[in-house]
């Protein structure tokens, strides 16, 4: 997959891994690490290696350098690819504690891929540009608005032109790249209040930010308007769930968060045969929601996150078949 990157990388998912560090916790008991990053491949303690197209080891570099590299390498298929009117979409999978939401959102002073896509989407003005995002998230199979406290679930319908959408979600016009910050910061915000009320921790959703754009320009004296839908989730954790000792919600929690996973690799799997199997966009909510924005003409990535630590050694080992099967 290595010699024509630029063609390949057109048909099909993108899979990166990313290590993080250990934790200062996990450093402190003196915790054996169970993976390395070597080039673009994980190697495993007793020697197994997974390539993959890209593989962050966070490894000397400190935590602010570590964002810049994952931006810098990411950065392409994102705000670039949308304003050439691709549909878009990033997805971080990983047990919970791995860096998903460390990927994803960052911190303010080591600031993750969602703000900087925010402006990197305004990066050469408003000009021409109209921008409008919503925040959603899955939660056992039910949609339901970010953007509001109310916890009604919402239907996904599908609109001729532009696909699969939440019908009811709030939709904010974005003026500019603060304006869409403040929607995901208050999107966190309710996610939070949200959690707490149903009792879960925000693990086992997923959050789903969605940026629709419209691009007007003037090209050889052409008018040319393209249009993108660009999602970034953040995936509920994959860890397995104990069976025992699991009851009523939490084993139900399990079940949705499973399926939707498996669903998504199901999906991902049959757009990358190309063979002409039937694709079960339709089996999962994430999957359906997402549908024109996995494989076929849209650039898709998934980042797999993983913790070094042996005690974690059995999750990073699920993680990185997950990845696998993802390419
Ligand atoms: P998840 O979203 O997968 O549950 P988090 O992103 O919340 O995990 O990460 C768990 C903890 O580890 C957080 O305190 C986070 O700041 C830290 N962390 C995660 N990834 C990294 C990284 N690459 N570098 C430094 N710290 C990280």
């Amino acid at each position: 997959s290595t010699d024509d990157e630029s063609n390949a990388s057109e048909d099909r998912v993108r899979v990166c891994v990313r290590i993080r560090p250990l934790a200062p916790k996990e450093a402190a008991r003196g915790a054996t690490i169970s993976c390395r990053a070597d080039g673009s491949e994980v190697v495993l303690d007793e020697g197994k290696r997974y390539a993959y197209d890209c593989v962050f080891g966070d490894k000397s570099c400190d935590e602010a350098q570590a964002q810049d590299d994952v931006w810098r390498e990411l950065a392409p298929t994102l705000a670039p690819a949308a304003k050439e009117g691709y549909n878009v979409s990033l997805l971080a999978y990983g047990q919970t504690g791995s860096g998903k939401s460390h990927t994803m959102f960052g911190r303010k002073s080591c600031r993750g891929v969602v703000p900087r896509f925010c402006e990197a989407l305004f990066e050469d003005g408003e000009e021409g540009l109209s921008v409008a995002a919503s925040m959603l998230e899955i939660y056992n199979e039910k949609l339901r608005d970010l953007l509001v406290t109310s916890s009604e679930s919402l239907r996904i319908r599908e609109d001729p032109q532009t696909g699969p959408y939440a019908a009811g979600a709030t939709v904010v016009k974005c003026a500019s790249a603060q304006d869409l910050l403040r929607l995901v910061r208050l999107g966190a915000r309710n996610r939070t209040i949200a959690s707490t009320r149903m009792n879960e921790t925000s693990s086992r959703a997923h959050t789903v930010f969605t940026v629709r754009l419209v691009r007007d320009s003037v090209e050889d004296g052409y008018s040319l308007r393209r249009s993108a839908c660009v999602h970034l989730v953040d995936l509920a954790g994959s860890e397995r769930q104990k069976r025992a000792g699991s009851t009523g919600t939490r084993l139900k929690e399990a079940g949705h968060i499973n399926r939707s996973l498996s669903t998504l690799s199901a999906v991902v799997n049959a757009l990358t045969k190309k063979d002409g199997r039937h694709v079960p966009y339709r089996d999962s909510t994430l999957t359906h929601l997402l549908r024109d924005s996995l494989g076929g003409n849209a650039r898709t990535t998934m980042v797999a996150t993983v913790s070094p630590s042996i005690d974690d050694g059995n999750e990073t080992h699920s993680t990185l078949r997950y990845a696998e099967r993802c390419k």
